[in-house]
């Protein structure tokens, strides 16, 4: 007899758009065949675990039947495309992200019908419906080596040499790390908000393998512009590339970032461009990022809201008088909005009536989640962690079920030296692999040993400068003793509105721990 597999299953959702009925399904089949939870990930998607492996096809039959999908949210291909999340109507640029975040996932959508033949026994239940351009696209030929016979024109036979990453979005925006994707793509707009192109970013990616040196977190670099006409030719010449002379021997090397690392910029530039048969422009100035969670109330600009709902850790459950999922089935039931999830594991619910304001608050307080942003703890708030134990096979240590009792600590410490409006970002995750991007974080916390951590200083608050490790295992019993030292000389010579990531980065490890060294515990 076959054992009891349980497995993770993952949707596909571009943009992060949940249709009402797809919620009130993945709700359902969570309760009738997960471990009761949802969990949205930092790509936009929802999770559901503890699938036991006889019931996904069920699972996934019922996702396909209401307007979702789990097609490559996995495996060698492009994963799903992040774009900023709130739905404002009254910004083109918004909407041109969105809509070409949903035009790319069709275009690197695998053409093969395993899928469908594995799941629903090789009924085409959902027609892909495909936007003429993107089927023009898929037309249009490409130069030089693009597999033109194959079933899969984009992939080939083999497929990619690993996961791809691509995120579409609008200058200053980074609510979806744009430094950390395989593609990023910045939508560019004339004065009217029409759009024009796209400026391009490639290389970046966050994996990593613990003390194998030639495996690093990597940003992306600033490739060119793209008039909009060529950008899906761009985007396949692009994963060609990588298709092509990606590495298939050795897989901690088959990230297109160590291509464009070994390669330099200019190689691989000059070889996407011999794939389009054009060359890139120049990169265009740009405004600089910022980092905004979109919680609470936002007018979308026709008339109707949007509400920003902090998950802690994307954990959508009920527990005790928190009853996050309940008031979330609630809400879809009684006012069929859509949810667009964010890259930072949030909620936002969309397309509410002026005067079904006054109902979602109501459900919210009642089932005991916080509707005031300011009130949630800013630590917090602004913190991600992956979910590792129980149910990540990768996971070396706690990350999800830690990460609360860690900011706790670390609040209490920042409390008890008068650091008591003092925030920063905080990511953690069981190991090296690093789903919640915490190489991008002020602190990063990355398991290295059962109850130890890599410890991460130097990213930025608006997340646009890599962080660099600087301690290998700190025991988690000893988090006190560790930091207090590390905060008390941030708190005595940063600068004027100088947060943490950048005064460790500025000041550099030595002199941290050079002050820690000669630190007595207060
Ligand atoms: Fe699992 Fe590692 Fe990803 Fe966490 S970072 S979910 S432990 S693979």
């Amino acid at each position: 007899q076959e054992k009891d597999y349980q497995m993770m299953l993952r949707t596909r959702s571009p943009g992060g758009f949940i249709p009402p009925e797809l919620f009130l399904a993945l709700d359902k089949l969570s309760i009738e065949y997960g471990n009761q939870t949802l969990r949205v990930t930092t790509r936009q998607g929802f999770q559901i675990h503890g699938i036991l492996k006889k019931n996904l096809k069920e699972v996934i039959k019922n996702i396909l039947s209401s307007m979702g999908s789990t097609l490559s949210a996995c495996g060698d291909v492009n994963r799903n495309i992040m774009s900023p999340p709130p739905p404002f109507k009254n910004k083109p640029e918004y909407q041109y992200a969105f809509e070409y975040a949903n035009n790319i996932a069709d275009l690197l959508n695998p053409q093969s019908g395993a899928y469908y033949e594995i799941w629903l026994d090789g009924e085409k239940a959902i027609s892909a419906q495909e936007a003429p351009e993107v089927v023009a696209a898929r037309k249009s030929k490409g130069k030089g080596m693009i597999v033109e016979n194959s079933p899969e024109p984009i992939y080939g036979e083999q497929f990619l040499p690993r996961k791809f990453k691509i995120c579409v979005t609008v200058p200053g925006d980074n609510s979806i790390d744009v430094y950390t994707h395989d593609i990023s793509l910045v939508v560019m707009t004339n004065k009217k908000g029409e759009l024009q192109g796209f400026n391009v970013l490639a290389g970046g990616g966050l994996g990593r393998t613990h003390n194998k040196e030639e495996t690093f977190a990597r940003i992306c670099d600033e490739i060119g512009y793209i008039d909009k006409a060529d950008v899906y030719d761009l985007v396949k010449a692009i994963v060609a590339t990588q298709r092509d002379y990606g590495d298939r021997f050795n897989r901690r090397h088959s990230r297109m970032k160590y291509l464009i690392h070994d390669w330099g910029v200019e190689k691989f530039k000059s070889t996407v461009q011999g794939y389009l048969g054009k060359e890139l422009k120049p990169y265009k100035k740009l405004p600089k990022w910022e980092y905004q969670d979109f919680l609470g109330w936002y007018e979308q600009g026709d008339g109707k809201w949007f509400f920003g709902i902090g998950v802690e850790n994307g954990r959508v459950k009920d527990e005790g008088a928190f009853q996050l999922k309940t008031a979330l089935r609630e809400i879809v039931e009684q006012l069929n909005l859509p949810m667009r999830l964010s890259g930072n594991h949030n909620i936002i619910l969309c397309e509410i009536a002026p005067e079904h304001k006054e109902t979602v608050e109501n459900i919210l307080k009642n089932r005991g989640i916080e509707t005031d942003p300011e009130a949630i703890e800013p630590l917090t708030r602004y913190s991600m962690a992956c979910p590792a134990l129980p149910t990540c096979g990768l996971a070396v240590t706690e990350s999800e079920r830690a990460l609360p009792g860690i900011t706790d600590r670390i609040r209490s410490l920042l409390n008890k030296l008068g650091m008591v409006n003092e925030h920063f970002t905080i990511r953690m995750t069981g190991c090296p692999n690093g789903c919640a991007r915490p190489y991008m974080a002020e602190l990063g916390f990355v398991g290295s040993a059962p109850g130890k951590y890599q410890i991460w200083l130097g990213g930025t608050p608006n997340q646009t400068q890599l962080a660099q490790p600087y301690e290998q295992k700190m025991p988690v019993e000893d988090l006190e003793t560790f930091f207090e030292p590390i905060f008390v000389f941030f708190m005595q010579n940063r600068k004027a509105k100088e947060s943490f990531g950048s005064f460790c980065s500025r000041v550099g490890f030595a002199a941290i721990r050079n002050f820690s060294a000669n630190y007595t515990i207060g």
